[in-house]
């Protein structure tokens, strides 16, 4: 069975770079059409629309906010409004920043939770009557700091932790509308996220941690995504899908 997912409405939040990017380009390779949130950066996500041009689906570009659910609650409505349904919710915008916890502020505390996993709740909030009408799939993107904890980064551990547990407990919410919850959880990354920490002189302490020796690319956690949205996952709901090279459960 080939993939084939023409026909089906994928919202992915955070598309204009990154994981989110790659994505929706796997996702338009194998037909869906595309809903691609983005914060700022409307230079890059009309160009991500540029290069999906070559895939014969839909997709248009929404800038909102996800930490804002008024603004969530307007776009999945303008969603719905332009497609005409919504199949797939990608929650995978995110924000990587550092601060100790003695020093971390309100407002840097505040700002991890918000972007990162009330986001998710205000997606998840808004998206689903529109995705149980005929059955559906979420997919979380967390990360291998909500399973280890991340020195220094302990907010967005923390947000990360919470997004698998989140995932556990929607999945069996969900099944009576027929919608698959499930996460994707990466290590690192080569993305505009990654890119500073990877690029210091000490980056190797990273790398060694990881047994495949090196960051993953971000076509390869877009496979994982586009997989779990799938038929070919049917059955599976309620999974963390580890793309971290090994590390965590072997090294
Ligand atoms: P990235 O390259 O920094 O891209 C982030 C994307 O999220 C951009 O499209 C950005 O939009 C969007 N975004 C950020 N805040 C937003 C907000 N408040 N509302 C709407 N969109 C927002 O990040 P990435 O590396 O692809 O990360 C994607 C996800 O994977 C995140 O959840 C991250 O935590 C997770 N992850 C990443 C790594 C890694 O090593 N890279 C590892 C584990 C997990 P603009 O372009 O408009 O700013």
């Amino acid at each position: 069975m080939k993939i084939d997912l023409s026909g089906r409405v994928v919202l992915i939040t955070g598309s204009s770079r990154g994981i989110g990017r790659a994505a929706a380009l796997l996702f338009a390779e194998h037909g869906a059409d595309l809903a691609l949130n983005y914060r700022e950066n409307t230079q890059a996500a009309e160009s991500l629309l540029v290069e999906l041009k070559k895939y014969p689906v839909r997709a248009r570009i929404y800038r909102a906010d996800v930490a804002d659910e008024h603004a969530v609650g307007r776009m999945i409505e303008h969603i719905v409004t332009d497609f005409g349904r919504l199949d797939v919710l990608v929650n995978n915008a995110g924000i990587w920043k550092e601060a100790a916890i003695v020093t971390m502020t309100s407002p840097e505390l505040d700002e991890m939770i918000d972007v990162n996993l009330k986001s998710i709740f205000y997606c998840c909030r808004a998206a689903v009557p529109h995705l149980a009408q005929r059955g559906g799939s979420i997919i979380n993107i967390a990360s291998t700091a909500g399973q280890r904890g991340e020195a220094f980064h302990s907010h967005y551990a923390a947000t990360k932790g919470a997004i698998i547990s989140l995932t556990k407990s929607l999945a069996p919410e969900l099944v009576g509308d027929k919608i698959r919850v499930n996460c994707v959880a990466p290590g690192w990354v080569n993305t505009d996220m990654s890119a500073e920490e990877l690029a210091l002189p000490d980056a190797q302490r990273h790398l060694r941690l990881i047994p495949l020796g090196r960051p993953a690319s971000p076509d390869e956690i877009a496979g994982a995504i586009v997989f779990l949205a799938s038929d070919w996952a049917t059955f599976i709901t309620g999974e963390i899908l580890n793309v971290n090279g090994g590390a965590v459960l072997c090294g």
